[in-house]
């Protein structure tokens, strides 16, 4: 380990990360609430995605779904951060990354699929309400038509926790599990205001882990954390994953 290198990088090898939109705004996607957030500048969106309203008014499937090509945008490239990340587990660290993001983003850098839990879903497939098959979302686009449905004539939803849904409990089990068993907890580009990602934080310093933050704005557990970083996350995370592997 490099002498210049934190304390907190010494001998670290379990290494949880959390992330929020912040990662994903160098590719191009916009977050939710931000000045240039998607519900921002078109708050009608945020009701296509409240469950009940999507469940009881097919207006408002037929809305989502001809918006869905804009939200759903499978030519965006994972950027240098979510590289970075696939490289340290790829390098030999234990590495889980638990993201509030429902854009596939870190599978595509290269992350294993089995240590990526999505808190909040993804937009890449779709399930049905009536027989719970999961397809990709691609192929239901590819059909056309103002509202797809299922082969067993359900409704199809998009794979996202919506408004007014609980989360998976079984992915909130395990992303609870891996933050209890981390060294090392990093939380990048999440306000850590909405929950799971804020009880996770608490969760894993409780249990011993160093809290390291990378966000451009203050959030609620910088008192927590051993070491706070505004750097952009462009730079910050690459860097920062070069020395956990070959410091
Ligand atoms: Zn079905």
């Amino acid at each position: 380990m490099d002498t210049d290198a934190p304390e907190w990088m010494r001998g670290v090898t379990r290494i949880a990360v959390l992330t929020g939109a912040g990662i994903s705004t160098d590719s191009g996607i916009p977050d939710y609430r931000g000045p240039q957030g998607i519900w921002t500048k078109d708050p009608s969106l945020a009701d296509l995605f409240t469950y009940d309203t999507f469940v009881a008014d097919a207006g408002v499937r037929r809305r989502l779904w001809s918006s869905y090509r804009e939200l759903y945008r499978t030519e965006v490239a994972p950027n240098a951060a979510h590289a970075a990340l696939a490289e340290l587990e790829h390098g030999g660290k234990a590495v889980r990354v638990l993201t509030q993001n429902v854009d596939g983003l870190h599978q595509k850098a290269g992350s294993s699929e089995r240590k990526v839990l999505e808190l909040h879903g993804s937009l890449a497939t779709v399930t049905c309400l009536s027989c719970g098959e999961r397809s990709p979302t691609s192929n239901v686009l590819e059909r056309g038509g103002e509202e797809p449905a299922c082969s067993c004539g359900g409704i199809l939803k998009p794979s996202v926790v919506m408004f007014g849904q609980f989360l998976d409990e079984d992915v909130l089990g395990r992303a609870g599990a891996v933050a209890r068993a981390s060294q090392l907890f990093l939380a990048i580009g999440s306000s850590l205001m909405v929950e799971p990602a804020a009880g996770l934080c608490a969760e894993a310093v409780r249990h011993g882990a160093t809290l390291v933050i990378v966000n451009r704005d203050p959030t609620p557990y910088d008192d927590l954390a051993t070491e706070v970083i505004r750097e952009p996350i462009g730079t910050a995370v690459p860097r920062i994953c070069a020395a956990l592997l070959h410091g």
